[in-house]
């Protein structure tokens, strides 16, 4: 009898777990190599030091079209740790007070969009521009557009721009439209918004993530036999007629891969292309951070109002949304900013007291910042940049860097979706498919 195939799988973030699970369904002998203590990549929690709370990295969102990352939930059984709207709810606030809920019906979403506009506050001619806009993301465009070129010549900008795409494309894009790929965010839109309420409908996990993927996949893959090294970073790999023979760890054992082994990278972009550098312009990717201000205000102190789990702050700078966790307390929220660079090199006091204005500027009236306690969680290489024009996404079906057993997964390769959780595990079934034959 043969011995079955082996396979490595480099990076324990959600794509690596997602491969690890398939190649082990297909009768591989699984070997997954992690370098940081605990799985589940960018989607991880810790505990504070300084209060004992579990706080996320950052606050991870998913939609209800996120159909690979079900798949990987159910098989965690983490599926019950989301509340599962069944329709869109946004709501949306600016500085001057104004507030709206964009909230769709049961209908499909194409249906249901044009009477939700009416609930936001835009003049009747921002409402037509933006229905004209949403006629106008089914048509083509040119991959060297920006998002905010697409604004001007379709005419979004003002209003539609500020309550309406600005919002989505921070949300999607993790930029603003002026560094965004139209092309990608329109294709986005498309998976999201062109089918059931459900699918573009938010689900917001009620614990932290480190529950939800990172433990039960330790738990789960160990079950199923797959030998998973925590603190195992690959430093190097050697490669012999075109295929990797050898891989290095920090201080481990070299690993030899034989003949018939596969290796599979389930890293972020930066760590694929210093261990590959043949991998050439598709790993030669921007970052862009996501930095988040985790508030509880004072006992007895006002709490903020709450208009929703999700609130967009139009116009907000430096931050974008307030999260909440469904059934958490509700002195408890979250401030979070994406793609601002103006964090860059700034301590988490000065980071929590842009926090505490900027609340009090989009919520006038409320008195309760300055007492609140706020713990800030910065992710410098939070997302890949989906820019203009980028050059072309590595296919992860199909062998990488000229090297008969290397795969590559992960939320940057081709997978149609910008960063996202369901990118990532997407580019993974991709990979066990190329690889099972
Ligand atoms: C704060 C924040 C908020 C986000 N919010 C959302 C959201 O709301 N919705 C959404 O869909 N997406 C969100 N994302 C994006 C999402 O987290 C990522 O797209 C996804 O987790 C990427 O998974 P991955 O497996 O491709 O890569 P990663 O999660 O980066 O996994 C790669 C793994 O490889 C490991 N590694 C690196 N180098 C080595 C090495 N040399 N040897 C061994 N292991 C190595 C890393 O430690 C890591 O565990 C957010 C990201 C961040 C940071």
């Amino acid at each position: 009898m043969t011995a079955p195939r082996r396979a490595f799988v480099l990076g324990g973030g959600i794509a690596g777990i997602v491969a690890a699970f398939g190649l082990r369904d297909r009768g591989f002998s699984v070997t997954l190599l992690e370098s940081r203590r605990w799985l589940g990549g960018r989607a991880f929690s810790s505990p504070d030091p300084a209060t004992g709370w579990v706080l996320d990295n950052g606050p991870h969102v998913m939609l209800g079209c996120y159909r690979s990352m079900r798949a990987l939930l159910r098989r965690l059984g983490s599926e019950h740790a989301f509340e599962q709207d069944t329709k869109l709810r946004l709501a949306a606030r600016d500085a001057r007070g104004r507030h709206a809920q964009l909230r769709l019906s049961r209908l499909p979403v194409p249906l249901a969009m044009p009477p939700a506009l009416l609930r936001l506050p835009l003049s009747w001619a921002g409402r037509l521009r933006a229905l004209r806009g949403m006629v106008a993301t089914l048509g083509r465009t040119p991959p060297e557009w920006s998002l905010a070129d697409w604004f001007r010549r379709r005419g979004q900008h003002g209003e539609p721009d500020a309550w309406l795409w600005r919002p989505l494309c921070r949300a999607i894009m993790n930029v603003e439209p002026e560094l965004a790929s139209a092309r990608d965010f329109l294709a986005t839109l498309r998976i999201a918004f062109s089918g059931s309420a459900a699918d573009a409908a938010f689900w917001l996990p009620k614990r932290p993530w480190g529950e939800i993927v990172g433990e039960p996949a330790l738990r789960t893959l160990l079950a199923d036999g797959v030998d998973v090294r925590c603190g195992a970073r690959v430093v190097r790999c050697q490669v012999t007629d075109a295929r990797v023979t050898l891989l290095e760890v920090a201080d481990g054992e070299p690993i030899a891969v034989g003949e018939r082994d596969v290796v599979v990278a389930a890293l972020p972009w930066f760590a694929a292309r210093d261990l590959w550098p043949a991998l050439g312009a598709a790993a030669q990717l921007q970052a862009s951070p996501i930095v988040s201000a985790y508030f509880e205000t004072a006992r007895g102190a006002p709490h903020l109002p709450v208009d929703g789990p999700v609130v967009s702050l139009v116009d907000g700078d430096p931050f974008h949304f307030v999260l909440r966790t469904p059934g958490a307390d509700v002195r408890r929220f979250a401030l979070l900013s994406g793609g601002n660079r103006v964090f860059d090199g700034m301590t988490v006091d000065a980071i929590a007291d842009l926090a505490r204005s900027q609340v009090e500027r989009h919520y006038p009236g409320w008195a309760g910042g300055r007492a609140a306690t706020v713990r800030i969680r910065k992710e410098q290489l939070a997302t890949f940049v989906a820019a203009p024009g980028v050059a072309v996404r590595l296919a992860p079906d199909r062998p990488a860097a000229g090297l008969t057993n290397l795969w590559c997964c992960g939320d940057w390769t081709a997978t149609g979706l910008p960063a996202t959780l369901e990118g990532a595990a997407r580019s993974a079934e991709l990979v066990v498919r190329g690889v099972g034959g």
